[in-house]
């Protein structure tokens, strides 16, 4: 079996989700179908849920006229007869119904979550309607009915086994089945969800729970690039790439993968195809265990960085300093990112700061502390077990320009992190990208 994830924008409309349908129907091999929402639904539904929270009653309403009026025009352009249309409208209302209500009565302490998830619930039900309607043999599952994640919001990846094997197992002959990405259970039953982009997630622990021969993650863009996209031209896709390599890209900023997303696929060995819903022909990127060369693979960045700085006010670095920073973030249940010492301080970065004015406190008597924000970590991530010295000098060439506040490097093979100012990133991935790329630019392009 085999799992297809497909992101907002291929199912973004009627067009898209008519190509979504064209790529599952292609192969007759068995398939789990994982479907995030509507592309700018889960932004509206959390918009929807702010306004809640502030007692925005009206304007929560008015956001849930204008997105059921989006799902109104979506439905009417993609079933072809009247009884499809019907059926889809309402199904549609039923829903928004249901969230207005939810607004009105504020019935329940978990609303936040049961709105959010209304996207995922939304788009896999309007994609197995235009199944049906397409004469296309397919069954709804729902993910609230396997997926669990415990208090720690670790994903209980044997529950998921257990829970899922028996649903697949009640109809031997289906050959595609229809799953929420990113929504899940907590421990305590009430809906929750695996963090934005989490769809990536679920079909990387869905094919981890069934024993998967590969995971294919669809987006709108040809497979993990060696750049972002977003802020550098003449990037280019990458046609093979290590789970070690990409897994460091996806947690430093590389959007196209959730950060937590290759770890299930990762322990399991199984590859994962990265595919462009809208150029199919494009062969992607395929993540496999092995590197395939070594040096540079790709860069990404991570915005929203803070760093904190200790200078010890001993001249020496005292034996277990470093242990009783490291339980402060611990107790505070915040990661660190990255870390540099010298004799007298150390620096760490987080990009969880929900906690900061308290770590702050606590680690106020253990030296003077400074703060620095608006940061971004530069993650260069490749294959380093050769040739370091020439990966280095490549990327301070390419940096000149650029104020550096931290380096991270030999923590692991795979990865060189860069601390800069926010200000200076394009900048930084634009420059690391002629510095470090120019020739395959051009073996590639010409
Ligand atoms: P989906 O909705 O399908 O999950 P996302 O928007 O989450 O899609 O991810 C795809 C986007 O990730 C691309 O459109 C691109 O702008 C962005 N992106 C950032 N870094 C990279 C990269 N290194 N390679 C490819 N895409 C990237
Ligand atoms: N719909 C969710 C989000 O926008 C999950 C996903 O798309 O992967 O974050
Ligand atoms: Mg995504």
């Amino acid at each position: 079996m085999i799992v297809l994830k497909f992101g907002g924008t291929s199912v973004g409309t009627a067009k898209s989700i008519q190509q979504v349908v064209e790529i599952i129907t292609q192969t007759e091999q068995p398939k789990i179908v994982v479907l995030s929402a509507v592309s700018g639904t889960t932004n509206s539904l959390i918009q929807i849920s702010n306004h809640i929270k502030k007692g925005e009653v009206d304007d929560a309403l008015l956001c849930v006229h204008q997105l059921h009026n989006s799902y109104l025009n979506l439905t009417g352009e993609l079933y072809k007869t009247p009884n499809y249309k019907e059926r889809a409208r309402a199904f549609v209302a039923t829903k928004f119904n249901g969230i207005k209500t939810l607004i009105e009565t504020k019935e329940s302490n978990n609303i936040d979550n049961i709105i959010v998830a209304q996207g995922e619930i939304l788009s896999t039900n309007l994609v197995q309607l235009f199944l049906e309607e397409s004469n296309v043999s397919s069954s709804l599952i729902s993910a609230l009915d396997f997926m669990e994640i415990d208090e720690n919001k670790e994903p209980k990846i044997n529950l998921i086994s257990k829970r899922i094997t028996p649903i697949l197992n009640q109809n031997l002959s289906q050959k595609i089945w229809i799953t929420q990405g990113f929504i899940c259970k907590n421990e305590l039953g009430e809906i929750s969800n695996l963090q934005r982009g989490g769809s990536d997630y679920t079909a990387s622990l869905i094919g981890a729970a069934i024993g998967a021969t590969e995971i294919q993650i669809w987006t709108d863009i040809d497979g993990m690039h060696n750049n972002d996209p977003r802020f550098v031209e003449n990037t280019f896709s990458i046609k093979e790439i290590s789970f070690d390599e990409a897994a460091e890209l996806a947690y430093f900023g590389a959007k196209i993968l959730h950060p937590q997303s290759l770890i299930p696929a990762k322990e399991n060995n199984i590859p994962v195809l990265l595919k462009n819903t809208f150029n199919p022909s494009s062969k992607g990127t395929i993540i496999k265990n092995k590197s395939v060369k070594s040096g540079v693979t790709a860069i990404a960045a991570k915005d929203g960085i803070t760093a904190i700085k200790i200078k010890s006010y001993r001249m020496l670095m005292a034996y277990g300093f470093l242990k009783k920073v490291f339980e402060v973030f611990e107790k505070y249940e915040t990661p660190i990112d990255m870390i540099t010492t010298s004799e007298v301080a150390v620096s760490l970065t987080v990009d969880n700061t929900l906690h900061l004015e308290k770590i702050v406190k606590e680690l106020n008597p253990f030296g003077k502390i400074e703060i620095n924000t608006n940061l971004s970590i530069v993650c260069v991530a490749g294959d380093f077990s050769q040739n370091k010295e020439g990966v280095s000098a490549a990327i301070f060439n390419s940096l000149k320009g650029i104020s550096i506040r931290m380096i991270s490097y030999g923590g692991s093979n795979y990865n060189v992190s860069l601390l800069i100012k926010t200000h200076d990133k394009t900048a930084a991935l634009n420059a690391l990208n002629i510095g470090l790329f120019a020739k395959q630019f051009e073996l590639q392009h010409y």
